[in-house]
């Protein structure tokens, strides 16, 4: 690429609280009949008092926690000014200059290399209504007002689309698993800001350039993919034509990344901050921060480096740590006994990742709810690597499971008389017979030795998958002189 990209983002996120930041309307807003949660103090009437809502402010330092902020003991509560219509009060409670957490950071990966994304800041504040455009009219839905939000703001420090794409899902992963957002994107939980603008060659490194594109309300890590392809095409052109480039603050004109002006930026935005008058400053004591960062449990990166250390390959730790309810029930079947070594891991997490997901997929069901125990899985798996059943087999008892609902790996093995066949005379019964029933495949097998494999096939048929594909290659090969 032409020019060095530099760009920051900003992420806001709702917390998952009952009650609202400041009163104690529900702050369950989705897919609500508009304007029924609401109060005095979502409206900033004459006379109501907003209190501070602590489980939010919990969840903040919860999270500032698990991205390695430094927490500020004395913090406090500001009045951003500006009016819109989706702002009732004329002002956003936020906070300007000591956020609860602050200079932290997220580890994240790009195939074998991981890097650290610098976190500037992690602050509380209230999100805003909805509004609603109707042909020419604007309808403003008070629900979502003074709802809970959490702002994540990141240094300057990425520069390429794939560093955004990694820290996004990372950042994700951390919200869920410290239990302060479900993040869920399609309902607006969880929204970017970008801010991008380009480095000409004629900058020293350490230099940032002098302007910035901001654009705002970005719903899907797809769409900010895109928005950086856009952004960096119309900035780098502009450049080329030489251009003065200035701070802009840019809308989203539609989902493949085109982007729109909304306002040019000459000096810094006036909001006039000024410290909230009816919130009294926020002392936060040493132990109850302690006892959050306790309540933190096992975070992404830690796992992963738990299922690498057990030998899963990069891949299926990754589907683990992302789709938590798979990489749960692995760990549910890696507390059995028998199961802690590599060689049985590596084979469960394939299993897990391709067949068992498959089923529980086509099942409409989940790993928690899946009838297949924990128990006859393991049972499974160690009698396929000890030979004595085969692949073939394992699937079908599997789905026995599934289809009648019932647990019991080692009856069904038992009563349909599963096992594998390992008595060679046995095997050879199927393999005369295949030869025989099959005269024109034999006789075209030395043109094309290929064909062995669909007379293996067809063995494997005749001995409802008992037979071990590679003893009746040999003995196939051995009968037909190959
Ligand atoms: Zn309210």
């Amino acid at each position: 690429m032409k020019y060095q990209t530099v760009i920051g983002l900003e992420v806001h996120l709702q917390a998952k609280t009952n009650s609202k930041m400041f009163c104690s309307c529900s702050s369950d807003y989705f897919g609500k009949e508009a304007n029924i949660n609401i109060c005095p103090v979502c409206f900033g009437l004459p006379g109501a008092l907003p209190v501070p809502n602590e489980e939010a402010i919990r969840k903040c330092i919860k999270l500032s926690l698990a991205l390695n902020c430094k927490i500020n003991n004395n913090s406090k509560f500001d009045r951003k000014n500006y009016y819109y219509p989706d702002l009732p009060k004329g002002y956003q409670i936020t906070q300007s200059d000591i956020p609860f957490g602050e200079d932290g950071y997220v580890e994240i990966e790009i195939g074998d290399d991981s890097r650290r994304i610098r976190i500037k800041r992690v602050h509380m504040e209230e999100d805003t209504a909805k509004s609603i455009h109707e042909g020419e009219d604007t309808l403003v839905d008070y629900n979502k007002s003074g709802t809970p939000l959490i702002e994540i703001v990141t240094e300057p420090d990425f520069q390429t689309v794939e560093e955004i794409a990694a820290f996004a899902k990372r950042l994700r992963q951390i919200i869920r698993y410290a239990e302060v957002s479900d993040a869920e994107m399609q309902k607006g939980q969880m929204r970017f800001e970008l801010n991008m603008s380009l480095k000409t060659p004629d900058l020293a490194a350490h230099e940032l350039p002098d302007y910035r594109i901001e654009v705002k309300n970005i719903g899907s890590i797809s769409v900010l993919e895109k928005v950086i392809d856009f952004e960096y095409e119309r900035q780098s052109i502009e450049i080329d034509n030489g251009k003065k480039m200035i701070s802009q603050t840019r809308g989203l004109k539609n989902m493949s990344g085109e982007t729109l002006l909304q306002r040019t930026k000459e000096s810094a935005d006036d909001y006039r901050y000024f410290p909230e008058p009816d919130i009294p400053p926020i002392k936060l004591d040493d132990t109850w921060i302690n006892e959050i960062k306790e309540s933190i449990k096992e975070l992404p990166l830690e796992r992963k480096t738990r299922y690498l250390e057990l030998g899963l390959e990069l891949e299926q730790a990754d589907i683990f740590i992302e789709d938590t309810d798979r990489g749960d029930w692995f760990d549910l079947v890696c507390q059995e006994e028998g199961s802690n070594d590599t060689k049985i891991a590596k084979e469960l997490s394939k299993w897990i990742n391709s067949d068992i997901a498959g089923f529980v997929e086509k099942r409409k069901t989940s790993f928690e709810k899946m009838p297949l125990t924990t128990k006859d899985f393991l049972y499974l798996l160690n009698l396929l690597l000890e030979n004595k059943i085969t692949g073939t087999v394992v699937k079908k008892v599997i789905e026995i499971i599934f289809t009648t609902g019932k647990a019991g790996a080692e009856e069904i093995i038992k009563e349909r008389n599963l096992l594998q066949i390992t008595d060679e005379s046995e095997l050879e019964k199927f393999v005369d017979k295949v030869i025989s029933d099959n005269e024109k495949v034999v006789k075209d097998i030395k043109k094309n030795p290929n064909a062995v494999k669909f007379l293996v096939g067809l063995v494997m048929r005749e001995s409802r998958g008992k037979a071990n594909p590679n003893t009746t290659e040999e003995l196939l090969k051995e009968k037909l002189d190959l």
